[in-house]
């Protein structure tokens, strides 16, 4: 592998707006999202999604659910 192909690429601090904070990969250095493992329904395999109101309704746009 060369370096310097990528040379932004670092460690992310990623906040979600559950208050949960991970690190990954990225070419920044903080990112923000509204689901991660931990608030995610998907992940979590409870209803939590039900008590953020609105933003199920995104929620469930964004990954086709009725
Ligand atoms: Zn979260």
């Amino acid at each position: 592998m060369k370096e310097g192909i990528h040379p932004k690429y670092q460690k992310a601090r990623v906040t979600c707006v559950c208050g949960e904070t991970f690190e990954t990969g990225s070419t920044k250095k903080e990112l923000r999202v509204e689901i991660c493992s931990k608030c995610h329904p998907f992940y979590t395999g409870s209803q939590r999604v039900v008590e953020t109101g609105g933003r199920a309704d995104k929620f469930r746009k964004k990954y086709g659910l009725k």
